[in-house]
């Protein structure tokens, strides 16, 4: 078998030898041109993911080699849950080369929010971690949002390199990359690379060229643990990820009061004067307000909270969190799933989530 063949779905270099490993096609299967190796052709067809034995160290290793390399960098971070999309140590790894960024789904913050706005928010935050970019630009790869904007400033920043982009699994860089792919080089649906709400799809250099020297590489995304989406079933990712703009729901807290978002997270508003808190996630996620004397019976008996996560049956096997509010605005974020912007005069509140998901005291994005 020809070594090199990759598959044009994730890039894995095509292999018949182990139906565990990735790439994997039985030999049977490989007699065309362009292959699609197993689990992406699952997800394509059936939308079944595949495990793999893809490591962490394998993704590091890739950042490193772009590290070596003279390029652009363009890093695409999550507007919707902008810390859980940070690579850590992306300076360490990449050195000394310009990083474009660009924030993604941006259609899932309401429509009200000014992109100026945001864009400040972003360089303020990117500050924070030590990032100057050379450009911060607003986008939505799935409604092609600034698409010329930033095809241009790529092209005027990569001054003849190679071009990497980089990003977290899940942040929509093959969404993005099918995106430039369709408005320049007309590429055809069924050759567009491997998209789907799995994270962990993409997993070796899918090389695009861009001139006869120099190309674009879309890069294996860095799974972060710490999002809800690597917790949830399967079958219900698609409900509980916001898909399109967030819903925002007002509620006036006294003390005392608990929201439950799903059967995923907890709010209890512990200490303070009545505040209000504007809560933002997916349509389909019910809210649930209730006493917090009630609040622990109330998830135990499993009533009116949906998706559960495998592994917990009793609230106390959520972790807790505890985060003293500022006067006047900040959100609470829990990673991959929403935040909830609060108002308030002060006081305290406790976060319960399941382990290993981060929940984050931020500055209002809203
Ligand atoms: P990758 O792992 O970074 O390559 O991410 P994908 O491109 O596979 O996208 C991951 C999930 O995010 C999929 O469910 C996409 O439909 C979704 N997605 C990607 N871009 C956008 C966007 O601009 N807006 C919204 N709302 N969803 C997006």
């Amino acid at each position: 078998m020809n070594k090199e063949m990759k598959c044009f779905g994730c890039g894995a270099i095509i292999q018949s030898e182990n139906e565990k490993h990735i790439g994997y096609v039985p030999k049977s299967a490989i007699n065309k041109d362009k292959i699609l190796c197993q689990r992406c052709f699952q997800l394509k067809n059936y939308h079944k993911l595949q495990q793999t034995t893809l490591t962490k160290d394998d993704f590091l290793n890739c950042l490193q080699q772009i590290g070596e390399k003279d390029c652009l960098v363009v890093y695409m971070i999550d507007l919707f849950d902008y810390n859980g999309s940070l690579i850590q140590g992306l300076i360490r790894h990449i050195g000394h080369n310009d990083v474009l960024v660009l924030a993604n789904k941006r259609d899932i913050l309401p429509k009200s929010v000014k992109e100026r706005k945001l864009e400040h928010w972003v360089r303020r935050q990117l500050k924070e971690e030590g990032i100057k970019p050379v450009d911060v630009i607003i986008t939505s790869g799935k409604k092609h949002m600034n698409l010329d904007l930033i095809y241009d400033a790529i092209m005027t920043h990569r001054q003849n390199r190679d071009v990497y982009v980089v990003g977290v699994t899940n942040v929509g860089k093959s969404t993005f990359i099918n995106a430039l792919l369709k408005h320049y080089a007309d590429v055809e649906n069924q050759n567009l690379i491997t998209v789907s709400e799995f994270p962990g799809t993409t997993l070796n250099l899918i090389e695009i060229p861009l001139d006869e020297k120099t190309s674009l590489y879309d890069t294996p995304g860095i799974i972060n643990d710490s999002q809800m989406t690597h917790l949830l079933k399967p079958q219900d990712i698609k409900s509980v990820i916001p898909q399109s703009e967030l819903r925002p729901m007002v509620f006036q807290l006294n003390s005392d009061q608990t929201l439950y978002f799903g059967g995923l997270a907890r709010l209890d508003y512990c200490v303070g004067e009545q505040a209000n808190f504007v809560a933002y996630f997916s349509k389909n996620l019910k809210i649930h307000r209730t006493k917090t004397q009630k609040a622990d019976d109330l998830y135990n008996r499993h009533q009116a909270l949906q998706y559960e996560i495998e592994g917990i049956e009793d609230i106390t096997q959520m972790k807790s969190y505890e985060f003293q509010l500022p006067s006047g605005k900040c959100d609470i974020v829990i990673s991959g799933l929403g935040f909830i912007t609060i108002s308030s005069h002060g006081g305290k509140i406790r976060m319960l989530v399941p382990p290993h998901i981060s929940v984050l005291m931020r500055e209002a994005i809203i």
